[in-house]
């Protein structure tokens, strides 16, 4: 479940991982993968040669724009910004953008993927559980299959691997996981009582995510309809109208901050929209007010600055060897002081957006509320907005890094280039967390695009060899 935003990322996300020592996961080598899953239903209109079309996953803009939308791409227009397809040949600009739905409807990877699998006889799907433990032969190194606690009847049972097991839970979840299984740190594992299995000290660090502040405005305006029966009926007739859309947060802009070189099209903030979604009508009767009851001409919408290329550093350790229990997570956001110079810099901008013509016609005026512990500051001066991102930081939902990949002379490094676990063998992570550095942008797609490329790998190492012998 997620806002759907289809964004790749910048073609220098991928070389920089090439780079970092990871063979195979340049822009150039990448793209296909991305192109392969995607079945872009608006191909003809994006940059030629960047899209796909017949893959799984349906992309495309949604059916229904609010007008403000329009005005927010002027507003970018006005600003000396390109509107164009930011997942194509550059990535600096303004878009609506695509997303992961069709017909006005949300498509997510478990419906492009693994529906049309269902029936597969090597397919078994198990609801209301939770691996608790990989298991791994202490003496062959090689992971042969995983423990499974059942929610449902609360039995834990083991099940084997023939060929190898794929860890995918995500950047907080992996690294629990690897931890839980002796897989990590030697010195954290002993402190909670986990037996070590392979001292591998990069699990759970370099935990990163995209940092972003809330910019509020108010607007005039007088022009939302609420949700009711008719657009209800619209929605389910013709997928079209309210329902069909996210309002404003279709709207996403990825622009360089004063600190980097417009030239190099490798822009390190991207902004969010938000606040104007539809409101439910009480009752759903047609032409009645809307059930906030707010109705008033003033409504807050917001800009979201959020800082593409953070340098600060996370961790999650465990906090004992309770697989069911939650990791400590130390987010550490900000702790770099360039996030915060870049972050303020991304509120300027936005402010600079709200004083266009296009926005001025709504109104657009900034809220000048203080933030709460920012009040004996000056509005608006550096020292305020330092204080404000740090005091109400906004977390994007961008974690990442958390195993991520490098070649072994690299000692953070959790996984190799084809996703394999440093010295463990048949035990491979792919999803989020094997991300070096998070990429520039939502991180859906490039998950999609791991997980294209780790199919690729596992067929490689497996497709006419013999299963696993017997243990
Ligand atoms: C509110 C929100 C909005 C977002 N909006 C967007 C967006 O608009 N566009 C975009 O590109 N990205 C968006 N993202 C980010 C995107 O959803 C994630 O980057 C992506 O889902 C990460 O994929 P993943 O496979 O790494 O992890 P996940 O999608 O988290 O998948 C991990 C899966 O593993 C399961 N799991 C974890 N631990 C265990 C265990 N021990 N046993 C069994 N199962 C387990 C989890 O239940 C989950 O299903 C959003 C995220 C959030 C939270």
């Amino acid at each position: 479940m997620n806002g759907m935003m289809y964004m790749r990322g910048s073609r220098h996300d991928f070389d920089g991982w090439a780079k970092m020592g990871n063979p195979g996961w340049s822009y150039q080598d990448v793209l296909p993968y991305f192109l392969k899953s995607e079945d872009n239903h608006q191909a003809t209109i994006m940059d030629a040669g960047y899209h796909g079309v017949g893959g799984p996953l349906p992309v495309g803009q949604f059916p229904y724009h609010p007008p403000l939308s329009h005005a927010i791409l002027q507003a970018g227009l006005e600003l000396g910004y390109q509107v164009r397809d930011l997942n194509g040949a550059l990535h600096t600009g303004f878009a609506i953008a695509q997303t992961m739905s069709k017909n006005g409807s949300r498509f997510s990877s478990a419906r492009a993927f693994l529906r049309p699998a269902k029936d597969r006889a090597n397919l078994h799907v198990m609801l209301n559980s939770t691996v608790t433990r990989v298991l791994i032969d202490p003496k062959k190194k090689a992971a042969y299959g995983v423990e499974v606690y059942s929610g449902t009847d609360g039995r834990t049972i083991s099940i084997n691997a023939r060929h190898e097991v794929i860890v995918s839970g995500g950047a907080v979840a992996s690294p629990q996981l690897l931890l839980l299984s002796g897989i990590g740190p030697k010195e954290d594992l002993r402190s909670v009582g986990v037996p070590v299995v392979h001292d591998l000290p990069g699990v759970g660090r370099n935990l990163h995510n995209h940092v972003a502040f809330f910019v509020n405005f108010r607007i005039n305006d007088t022009s939302t309809t609420p949700l009711n029966w008719a657009t209800a009926m619209e929605y389910l007739l013709f997928r079209d109208g309210l329902m069909s859309g996210t309002g404003i947060s279709e709207v996403t802009a990825v622009l360089p901050s004063k600190y980097v070189n417009p030239a190099d099209d490798n822009p390190d903030l991207q902004f969010f929209f938000g606040g104007y979604l539809a409101d439910c009508a009480k009752t759903g009767q047609v032409g009645e007010k809307s059930g906030s009851g707010e109705g008033d001409a003033r409504r807050v919408v917001n800009m979201i600055p959020a800082v593409l290329h953070p340098k600060s550093r996370g961790q999650l350790k465990l906090k004992s060897s309770d697989p069911l229990a939650h990791p400590a997570i130390y987010a550490r956001y900000l702790s770099h002081p360039d996030d915060v110079a870049v972050l303020v810099d991304g509120i300027k901008i936005a402010i600079r957006m709200s004083e266009t013509p296009a926005l001025r016609k709504y109104g657009m005026e900034l809220d000048r509320t203080p933030t709460m512990g920012c009040e004996d500051l000056e509005f608006g001066c550096d020292a305020y907005w330092e204080c404000a991102v740090r005091r109400n930081t906004g977390p994007e939902n961008h974690q990442a890094g958390s195993c991520r990949m490098g070649p072994p002379s690299d000692p953070g490094a959790v996984v190799d280039a084809e996703l394999r676990v440093h010295g463990i063998d048949r035990l491979r992570v792919v999803d989020a967390s094997v991300m070096p550095a998070v990429t520039s942008g939502n991180t859906n797609a490039p998950v999609v695009m791991i997980a294209e490329k780790a199919s690729d790998m596992i067929k490689a190492r497996w497709v006419g060899r013999k299963p696993w012998s017997k243990w």
